[in-house]
């Protein structure tokens, strides 16, 4: 047994950044946000919003697992595919109580390419591959990490392909919740929510596509499972190699 502790990890709850990020954007730097619109048609440099026509002088493509309606012909050149995540929300009996850190099981050594480089990892494979089948089988790792009002946001697994199915599948959150259960000690907890979200990957396991299908136009898409840790990074470091 061991484990590994990184006193650098920081936990954001995205509901809540999310739901800031657009004032503190159009604050800081004058940026507008305009709501329930589809950008159905891009001609560089024009862009077709909900019918209204605006011009541009840089236009970026940033449309998650939507892939099909936008270049889908650019898109289709690359190998992306789909990945549907299930997830739980846990209210703990004591609100008052908290975990810590972020903890996550030692599946999450053979899900990340973080730890890729430890020499040991191709027999851990192997090793979970026989104990626990149907862990690898539907991409399971199990991370828990707490907001501010006490809840716990507990998941998740992996399934691929271009039409993910709507439906959560309950015997994926039962083998969730019994590995959590194998590590953390996180007992009278009481489930709240459970749902499942897609995104965007590619399969020949880079971290993001960055293409330009036109003058002044850039595709900024599949960020895989990293998108909501790696975009600020990613972005500043994209936009950079543009204008400079
Ligand atoms: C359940 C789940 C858990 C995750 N956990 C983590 C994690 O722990 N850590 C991590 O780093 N990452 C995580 N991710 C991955 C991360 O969320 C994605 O990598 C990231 O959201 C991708 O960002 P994006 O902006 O490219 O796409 P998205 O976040 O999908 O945003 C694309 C947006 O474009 C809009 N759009 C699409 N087409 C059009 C159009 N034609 N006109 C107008 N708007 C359009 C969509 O409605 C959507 O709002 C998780 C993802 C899921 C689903």
């Amino acid at each position: 047994m061991g484990g590994l502790f990184s006193k650098e990890e920081l936990i954001v709850d995205p509901r809540q950044a999310m739901a800031k990020l657009p004032a503190y954007m159009n604050e800081k730097w004058g940026i507008n946000f305009h709501w329930g619109k589809t950008v159905t048609e891009v001609n560089g440099p024009s862009v077709v919003v909900s019918g209204k026509k605006y011009a541009a002088d840089l236009l970026f493509i940033c449309t998650g697992s939507d892939f099909e309606t936008l270049y889908p012909e650019h898109f289709s050149k690359y190998p992306l595919t789909k990945c549907k995540l299930q997830m739980m929300r846990f209210a703990m009996e004591d609100r008052n109580q908290r975990i810590g850190p972020a903890l996550c099981g030692g599946l999450s050594l053979i899900h990340y390419n973080s730890f890729k480089s430890a020499p040991s990892l191709s027999l851990l494979k192997q090793r979970f591959s026989q104990t626990l089948p149907e862990y690898i089988q539907w991409g399971i790792h199990v991370m828990v990490s707490q907001n501010q009002s006490g809840e716990l946001t507990i998941g998740d697994s992996h399934e691929y392909g271009l039409s993910p199915d709507p439906f959560d599948k309950q015997h994926i959150n039962a083998l969730i919740l019994e590995y959590l259960h194998s590590f953390s000690g996180l007992n009278n907890i009481r489930q709240t929510e459970s749902w499942n979200g897609v995104y965007a990957k590619l399969s020949n396991g880079e971290a993001d596509l960055f293409v330009s299908p036109e003058e002044g136009v850039y595709i900024f898409s599949a960020t895989g499972g990293a998108g909501m840790t790696l975009s600020f990074g990613l972005a500043e470091e994209r936009v950079d190699s543009i204008l400079s």
